[in-house]
Protein backbone atom coordinates (compact mmCIF):
# COMPACT_ATOMS: atom_id res chain seq x y z
CA UNK A 1 0.00 0.00 0.00
CA UNK A 2 1.13 3.47 -1.00
CA UNK A 3 2.40 5.57 1.73
CA UNK A 4 0.06 8.77 0.82
CA UNK A 5 -2.94 5.71 1.04
CA UNK A 6 -2.10 4.90 4.81
CA UNK A 7 -5.01 4.43 6.86
CA UNK A 8 -6.01 6.88 9.37
CA UNK A 9 -8.13 6.75 12.31
CA UNK A 10 -10.64 9.14 14.68
CA UNK A 11 -13.69 8.05 16.41
CA UNK A 12 -16.66 9.28 14.21
CA UNK A 13 -18.37 9.15 17.62
CA UNK A 14 -15.53 11.35 20.13
CA UNK A 15 -12.82 12.45 17.55
CA UNK A 16 -10.72 9.98 19.01
CA UNK A 17 -7.49 8.86 17.38
CA UNK A 18 -7.02 5.53 19.84
CA UNK A 19 -8.16 1.95 18.97
CA UNK A 20 -8.92 -0.25 22.10
CA UNK A 21 -9.39 -3.45 19.69
CA UNK A 22 -9.93 -4.25 15.93
CA UNK A 23 -12.17 -7.25 15.33
CA UNK A 24 -13.78 -9.55 12.47
CA UNK A 25 -17.92 -9.56 12.86
CA UNK A 26 -19.75 -12.11 11.57
CA UNK A 27 -22.41 -10.62 9.59
CA UNK A 28 -24.61 -13.50 9.02
CA UNK A 29 -26.42 -12.87 12.32
CA UNK A 30 -25.99 -9.01 11.57
CA UNK A 31 -29.53 -6.72 11.29
CA UNK A 32 -29.19 -4.85 7.78
CA UNK A 33 -27.69 -1.64 8.17
CA UNK A 34 -24.47 -4.19 9.27
CA UNK A 35 -24.97 -6.24 6.91
CA UNK A 36 -21.59 -5.25 4.97
CA UNK A 37 -19.70 -4.35 7.73
CA UNK A 38 -17.07 -7.67 8.64
CA UNK A 39 -15.22 -5.37 10.63
CA UNK A 40 -15.54 -3.18 13.38
CA UNK A 41 -13.25 -1.30 15.99
CA UNK A 42 -13.99 -0.33 19.58
CA UNK A 43 -12.58 3.14 20.41
CA UNK A 44 -10.57 3.70 23.04
CA UNK A 45 -11.83 6.49 24.26
CA UNK A 46 -15.66 5.84 24.31
CA UNK A 47 -15.71 2.53 24.05
CA UNK A 48 -18.21 2.52 21.41
CA UNK A 49 -17.83 -0.52 19.01
CA UNK A 50 -18.01 1.17 15.37
CA UNK A 51 -17.74 -0.03 11.96
CA UNK A 52 -14.37 -0.07 10.92
CA UNK A 53 -15.12 1.44 7.59
CA UNK A 54 -16.33 4.70 9.17
CA UNK A 55 -13.08 4.45 12.19
CA UNK A 56 -10.44 4.45 8.98
CA UNK A 57 -9.84 7.85 6.76
CA UNK A 58 -7.94 8.30 3.97
CA UNK A 59 -8.15 11.61 3.13
CA UNK A 60 -9.16 14.20 5.22
CA UNK A 61 -12.14 15.38 4.08
CA UNK A 62 -13.65 11.78 4.38
CA UNK A 63 -13.89 12.66 8.08
CA UNK A 64 -16.78 14.50 7.96
CA UNK A 65 -18.45 11.80 6.03
CA UNK A 66 -18.08 8.66 7.94
CA UNK A 67 -19.20 10.91 10.74
CA UNK A 68 -22.16 11.82 9.11
CA UNK A 69 -22.65 8.35 7.28
CA UNK A 70 -22.30 6.51 11.15
CA UNK A 71 -24.77 9.30 12.96
CA UNK A 72 -27.50 9.16 10.27
CA UNK A 73 -26.92 5.30 9.55
CA UNK A 74 -25.16 3.15 11.78
CA UNK A 75 -25.60 4.51 14.71
CA UNK A 76 -29.41 4.80 15.60
CA UNK A 77 -29.25 1.11 14.40
CA UNK A 78 -26.44 0.03 16.99
CA UNK A 79 -28.55 2.21 19.73
CA UNK A 80 -31.20 0.07 18.27
CA UNK A 81 -29.46 -3.09 19.16
CA UNK A 82 -27.54 -2.24 22.03
CA UNK A 83 -27.49 -3.94 25.58
CA UNK A 84 -29.06 -1.99 27.93
CA UNK A 85 -29.29 -1.68 31.65
CA UNK A 86 -32.71 -1.34 32.69
CA UNK A 87 -31.58 0.23 35.86
CA UNK A 88 -28.93 2.97 35.36
CA UNK A 89 -29.92 3.03 31.44
CA UNK A 90 -26.35 3.25 30.28
CA UNK A 91 -25.52 0.96 27.49
CA UNK A 92 -22.75 -1.96 27.69
CA UNK A 93 -20.25 0.33 26.28
CA UNK A 94 -20.77 2.60 29.11
CA UNK A 95 -20.66 0.65 31.12
CA UNK A 96 -17.44 -1.24 29.70
CA UNK A 97 -15.65 2.08 29.96
CA UNK A 98 -16.52 2.87 33.64
CA UNK A 99 -15.79 -0.70 34.85
CA UNK A 100 -12.70 -0.33 32.95
CA UNK A 101 -11.83 3.16 35.10
CA UNK A 102 -12.88 0.42 38.05
CA UNK A 103 -9.29 -1.54 36.20
CA UNK A 104 -12.26 -4.18 35.80
CA UNK A 105 -12.11 -6.06 32.35
CA UNK A 106 -14.71 -8.33 32.35
CA UNK A 107 -17.33 -9.58 29.19
CA UNK A 108 -19.56 -10.17 32.70
CA UNK A 109 -21.55 -7.00 32.63
CA UNK A 110 -24.89 -7.61 32.69
CA UNK A 111 -27.38 -10.40 34.44
CA UNK A 112 -31.31 -11.06 33.70
CA UNK A 113 -33.86 -10.75 36.11
CA UNK A 114 -37.35 -12.77 35.42
CA UNK A 115 -40.43 -11.42 36.88
CA UNK A 116 -42.67 -13.75 38.03
CA UNK A 117 -45.57 -12.52 35.42
CA UNK A 118 -43.17 -13.31 32.62
CA UNK A 119 -43.48 -9.75 30.95
CA UNK A 120 -39.78 -10.44 30.17
CA UNK A 121 -36.18 -10.02 31.65
CA UNK A 122 -34.39 -6.94 32.96
CA UNK A 123 -30.78 -6.34 32.60
CA UNK A 124 -28.74 -5.43 35.42
CA UNK A 125 -25.46 -4.47 34.78
CA UNK A 126 -22.33 -5.05 37.10
CA UNK A 127 -21.84 -1.41 38.29
CA UNK A 128 -25.47 -1.28 39.50
CA UNK A 129 -25.02 -4.35 41.12
CA UNK A 130 -21.57 -4.97 41.80
CA UNK A 131 -21.93 -7.80 44.78
CA UNK A 132 -24.11 -10.07 42.18
CA UNK A 133 -20.68 -10.96 40.12
CA UNK A 134 -18.50 -11.50 43.26
CA UNK A 135 -19.03 -15.24 42.93
CA UNK A 136 -18.31 -15.02 39.20
CA UNK A 137 -14.53 -13.70 40.25
CA UNK A 138 -13.34 -17.53 41.59
ZN1 LIG B 1 -14.92 7.23 20.41
ZN1 LIG C 1 -26.81 -0.29 35.63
Amino acid sequence: MAKENQEKFQCPECDSQNIRLRFQVNTKDKYDAYANVSEEIQCGNCFMDIPANVFIYINDNDIEDNKKIWESFYKPEHLKNAAQCSKCNLYYWQIEKQLFDKSIISPDIFYQTYDSKGSGGKMICRLCDPEAFKNNKQ
